[in-house]
């Protein structure tokens, strides 16, 4: 008679905690089909979603594998691996120990892992539908891209988050601005810039950019396709030589990044000679889906005509002002073209050079 009560209490409470618990996994909009052979998810004591390792990550498009001496899951995908081992507060994710506020484990003879941890370390983002108890997962979750115009004061200094967690900078401020970018940076997390684009040798661009090359792990450098016989000149150039970084020459018309979504292009200078430095500077357009960016150091009216000239498609929804708002940029006839919504001019409270000017200013204003 006691042994009945148990299993009649057994089987009670395993009713109670599968009705109570019946969760759901959806992937990209996909339910995943679970069967009592596959294993099913089930909310552990940590209130975490644990889900059957094989038939959950492969629906997500990731390879499965076991150590069995370790007792290890390891799931992987896109260059991403992660180690998940049983019973233990941590997962490992392509080498680096991650914390974890639930653990793995086997039940029934199946393999479970805790599906959120798993998953945005491999990149997707999980979410929870309360109302259909579904975890809903996004492969490829839509992500923002992020420009921030670091304050340099009379100099440039723009870092760019992409969607794909790549890094462009664009020009390194002045000589003194080297501690506020390297920490700018440090906080954002960024250990590697996989583009930095020098617009043209004048200290407020380069300034910093030895600095920046060794705090940071750089992989391609664009410059203007000119040299400048200048201390910072010579300092920068040996820096990239010292770190042993692909130098690429630019000119308009090149393609850096060529994707569905996100393209990066050079549309200035257009010519091999200039007889003002600043016109050499490297004029880049961002663009993302619908929104686009361009970035123009410090060109000038004659590489302003020479873009307009060139059928670039200069229409951009931000620009950031050549030559720090000075006079003889932003020409009324490139502005014409570019017709932005958003200007920005990075500029020096009180610098020395009168910028912005208020011509400039007038312009913009009419502009937009
Ligand atoms: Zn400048």
């Amino acid at each position: 008679m006691k042994r009945k009560i148990i299993c009649f209490l057994l089987i009670f409470i395993f009713t109670l905690t599968s009705i109570g618990y019946a969760v759901n996994i959806s992937i990209d909009g996909n339910k995943v089909g679970f069967t009592s052979q596959s294993g099913v998810p089930f909310v552990d004591s940590n209130s975490r979603t644990q889900v059957p390792l094989r038939v959950t990550m492969e629906s997500f498009g990731a390879t499965v594998g076991w150590n069995n001496n370790t007792r290890t899951a390891t799931v992987e995908k896109d260059n991403i691996k992660v180690e998940v081992p049983i019973d233990q507060s941590y997962i490992i994710k392509n080498g680096q120990k991650i914390k974890n506020d639930t653990a793995a484990t086997i039940k029934g003879g199946k393999t479970y892992l805790p599906i959120r941890v798993v998953l945005e370390s491999l990149g997707a983002s999980v979410g929870w539908d309360g109302t259909t108890q579904t975890v809903t997962v996004t492969k490829e979750p839509i992500e923002e891209i992020k420009i921030h115009f670091i304050d340099v004061g009379q100099a440039d200094c723009i870092l760019i988050e992409l969607p794909n967690n790549e890094e462009i900078l664009i020009d390194a401020g002045n000589k003194d601005d080297s501690y506020t970018i390297i920490n700018y940076l440090n906080n954002l997390g960024i250990d590697h810039i996989e583009y930095f684009v020098l617009t043209h040798f004048h200290e407020d661009h380069i300034g910093s950019a030895s600095a920046v090359l060794n705090a940071f792990y750089v992989d391609k450098i664009y410059t203007p396709q000119t040299i400048a016989d200048t201390d910072i000149y010579e300092n920068t150039m040996d820096a990239i030589e010292d770190e042993n970084i692909e130098i690429i020459r630019a000119e308009g018309g090149m393609s850096i990044i060529d994707t569905v979504n996100l393209a990066f292009e050079v549309l200035g200078p257009n010519s091999i000679y200039y007889s003002e430095a600043n016109e050499y500077s490297l004029v880049t357009k961002l663009t993302y889906g619908d929104t686009s960016f361009l970035f123009t150091g410090d060109a000038e009216s004659v590489s302003e005509l020479e873009m307009v000239r060139g059928n670039y498609d200069l229409d951009v929804d931000l620009l950031k002002v050549g030559h720090h708002g000075g006079e003889t940029s932003s020409s009324q006839i490139f502005l014409n073209e570019v017709t932005p919504e958003y200007a920005i001019i990075s500029v020096g409270a009180f610098n020395n050079y009168g910028h912005p000017h208020e011509k400039t200013l007038n312009r913009l204003n009419a502009i937009g």
